[in-house]
């Protein structure tokens, strides 16, 4: 039994793991094509044929919307634009609530804030880790508008049940799908299982123009509100004759062309680089079964991830250590990503505190310092974030996720059989850990 790195032992692997390049000859010579051209971007803010941007944004648009399934696609300059878009085509507004997972990138959570309302956290299904039917019904209120579905680490949320309980209350659903491009859910696409789906283009997800998002839908009435929020409504509504004002003020989130002529590759890219990552975890998970205090991702019916990270769930109880030293110890055993070597080795416990313990939250400080959006005159609820509030998102983050993103393109078959050597190193030398924790007290 070989010692393990932890303890001055040799570690399994020391050389860097590839870095995760996505970005080839076809983005560039689409970007040099967009300079060549002289033309960076054709949005102008008033109602004008050039409202809908250049030919590269409406040539990427109309491509997105045809690989995803939906009539119309908005593209944005992030996702969290595109959430905010979103919120504003919902229709929030001063004293409404929107429901969120607290177990999202801060981004999901923050949306409804801009359009004045409220957001409130119901917890998390345990398979799944996104929000489920159940934990949204309990946050159902009167001052319920929207809900934000966020399919978390790639996986998508059990959407039938959740968009049957949506329409009995007359709900707009928006899936942050930032990650979870080319995942399916009962052979459809997500970002089309909810009224509104939400995708990044930034640098750290599955495909990426640096920066950049689009927002999907079928309805076409929300395709024109995501439009003008994103170009400046305001100034736009008149020449355009919309006469529905409600959250008709804008914002400049478009994307520039050199973006789109990136997006437009990247999407081609995509399902191969999907398919990559699932083919890597099934290689991965084969090795991984049957290591003590593990257990691997489990699936909603009829789902299909896309593993922008891979989630699994430690039991302390079946290892006698302590999570934060049993990663600790895998961690030792690996070595980081190249482009990313400054990050360590890309895993982690737990994923992001709930959100609802940020400060934020916590003082209750929004807009200015009266205490807006959650003690508005407008709003007749009361906020509830004290910890506690969400069981499930707290126990996954304190106790029991364990998440990394060692299954990214191009790992190898060998890249990834020492990831795996690593958990068994470490399960070999569960004594050793336990004694070492002792020691340490
Ligand atoms: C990355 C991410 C976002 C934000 O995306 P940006 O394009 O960086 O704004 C939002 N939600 C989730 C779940 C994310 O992972």
């Amino acid at each position: 039994m070989s010692t393990l790195a932890l303890l001055g032992g040799n570690p399994v692997r020391s050389r860097l793991f590839p870095a995760y390049r996505v970005i080839g000859a076809a983005e560039k010579a689409a970007v040099a094509e967009v300079l060549d051209s002289g033309v960076l971007s054709r949005f102008l803010g008033v109602w004008h044929q050039d409202f809908h941007g250049g030919p590269q944004v409406q040539a990427f648009e109309a491509e997105w919307a045809e690989a995803c399934g939906a009539r119309f696609a908005v593209s944005v300059n992030s996702n969290t634009s595109g959430l905010f878009c979103a919120m504003g085509a919902a229709g929030v507004g001063p004293g409404d609530e929107v429901i969120v997972s607290p177990y999202t990138m801060t981004a999901s959570a923050i949306a409804p804030m801009i359009f004045n309302a409220v957001p409130v956290f119901a917890d998390i299904d345990p398979v799944s880790f996104c929000l489920s039917a159940e934990t949204i019904a309990a946050r159902i209120t009167p001052r319920t508008k929207a809900i934000v579905v966020v399919h978390i680490f790639g996986q998508p949320a059990d959407m039938d049940p959740i968009m049957a309980l949506a329409e009995k209350h007359g709900l707009t659903v928006v899936e942050d799908c930032a990650q979870s491009p080319f995942a399916t859910y009962k052979g459809r696409p997500v970002g089309t299982l909810g009224h509104m789906g939400v995708f990044s283009l930034n640098y750290h997800k599955h495909i990426h123009t640096g920066e950049g998002g689009v927002v999907t839908t079928n309805d076409p009435r929300l395709a024109e509100k995501l439009q003008l929020i994103r170009n400046h409504a305001e100034n736009v509504v008149e020449g355009k004759g919309v006469s529905d004002l409600v959250n008709m003020l804008g914002f400049n989130f478009r994307l520039g062309e050199m973006e789109a002529a990136i997006g437009r590759q990247q999407l081609k890219r995509g399902p191969a680089l999907v398919a990559e990552r699932r083919a890597n975890v099934a290689h991965l998970e084969h090795e991984l079964a049957g290591v003590p205090g593990i257990a691997l991702p489990r699936l909603v019916d009829g789902a299909v991830h896309s593993y922008y990270v891979h989630a699994l769930t430690y039991d302390r109880a079946a290892t006698g250590i302590s999570r934060a030293t049993f990663v600790k110890a895998i961690k030792a055993e690996l070595a980081p990503c190249e482009l990313r070597e400054h990050e360590g080795v890309l895993m982690g416990e737990g994923y992001v505190r709930p959100l609802y313990l940020q400060p934020m939250y916590q003082s209750q400080t929004g807009y200015g310092d009266k205490g807006c959006p959650f003690r508005c005159p407008h709003y007749g609820g009361e906020v509830d974030y004290r910890r506690g509030l969400c069981p499930t998102a707290e126990r996954c983050h304190y106790e029991t996720v364990i998440t990394h993103e060692l299954m990214r393109p191009p790992m190898t078959a060998t890249d990834l059989d020492e990831v795996a050597a690593a958990f068994h190193k470490v399960a070999e030398n569960l004594g050793a850990l336990r004694d070492w924790e002792k020691a340490a007290g």
